[in-house]
C-alpha cells in the first residue's frame, strides 16, 4: 500500500543522506521543503521575495504557504505511490494539514525518526572539520586526522571549522529542533505511527534498517 513517509531527524543525524539514498536506490521520491524553498527564492515573484527574507531570518515560512507548496508538489505523477517528506511537517498545525492531505490522497502516514542522542549530535557537529582542498570530512572525536588540524592528504592546508558548527551555534540549532519537533514526535508516537532507527551507526547500516522497515511497510517490496 502506498504511504506518506515522514522522515524526522535532528541536524547532524544524517536524515538528508538517508532520504537521498532511498530516492536513488528505491526510486521513492523525496520531497524536501527546505530544498524547494531554496530553489524558489531565486525567482522574481512577490512570494519568492517573501521566502528569501524568511529564509535569511532563519524563521519558518507560514504554514499555509508551505502546505500549498507540498500539496501541489505531491499531486504530481511521481508521487502517485509512496513518497518521503523531509522537513515537513515542522509544526503541529502542519501535522494537522498533512492529516487532511493523507485522507484526500488515501495514503496513511508513517513517521520514521533517525535517532541520535543529543550528546552524540553535539560531538558530530562541533567535532566536524573539513579540508579546504579536497573536501574530506574529519571529526576530532571519531575520525581525527593524523596530524591535529591538518588534512592527511593535504597537510599544507589547515582544516576548516564551519561557522554554524561552533558549540554555541550547535546548541541553538539543537534547541530549535527540540522545541519544534518534540511535539511532532509525541503526536506520531501517541497515534502508533512512529518508528525509530538507530542513527548512531554507519550510513550504510542505517540505510539497511530503513530499507527493511519500508519493506515491512510494503514500500520497497
Ligand atoms: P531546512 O533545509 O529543512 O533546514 O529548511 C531551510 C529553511 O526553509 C527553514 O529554516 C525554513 O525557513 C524553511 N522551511 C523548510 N521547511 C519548512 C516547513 N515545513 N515549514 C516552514 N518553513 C520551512
Amino acid at each position: 500500500m502506498s504511504k506518506i513517509i515522514v522522515l524526522i531527524g535532528a541536524p547532524g543525524a544524517g536524515k538528508g543522506t538517508q532520504a537521498r539514498l532511498l530516492q536513488e536506490r528505491l526510486g521513492v521520491p523525496q520531497i524536501s521543503t527546505g530544498d524547494m524553498f531554496r530553489e524558489m527564492k531565486d525567482a522574481d515573484t512577490p512570494l519568492a521575495k517573501e521566502v528569501r527574507e524568511i529564509l535569511a531570518s532563519g524563521k519558518l515560512v507560514p504554514d499555509e504557504v508551505t502546505f500549498e507548496m507540498v500539496k501541489e508538489r505531491t499531486a504530481r505523477d511521481d508521487c502517485k505511490g509512496t513518497y518521503i517528506l523531509d522537513g515537513f511537517p515542522r509544526t503541529p498545525v502542519q501535522a494537522e494539514m498533512l492529516e487532511q492531505l493523507s485522507e484526500e490522497q488515501g495514503k496513511p502516514i508513517s513517521a520514521i525518526l533517525v535517532d541520535v542522542s543529543f550528546d552524540d549530535l553535539e560531538k558530530r557537529l562541533t567535532g566536524r572539520r573539513s579540508c579546504p582542498v579536497c573536501g574530506e570530512i574529519y571529526n576530532i572525536h571519531f575520525k581525527a586526522p593524523k596530524q591535529e588540524g591538518r588534512c592527511d592528504l593535504h597537510p599544507e592546508a589547515e582544516l576548516l571549522h564551519r561557522a554554524d558548527d561552533t558549540s554555541e551555534k550547535v546548541t541553538v540549532r539543537l534547541e530549535t529542533y527540540e522545541e519544534n519537533t518534540k511535539p511532532l514526535l509525541e503526536y506520531y508516537e501517541k497515534s502508533g505511527r512512529l518508528q525509530k532507527v538507530d542513527g548512531k551507526r554507519l550510513p550504510e547500516e542505517i540505510y539497511k534498517e530503513l530499507e527493511s522497515l519500508l519493506a515491512v511497510n510494503n514500500v520497497a517490496a
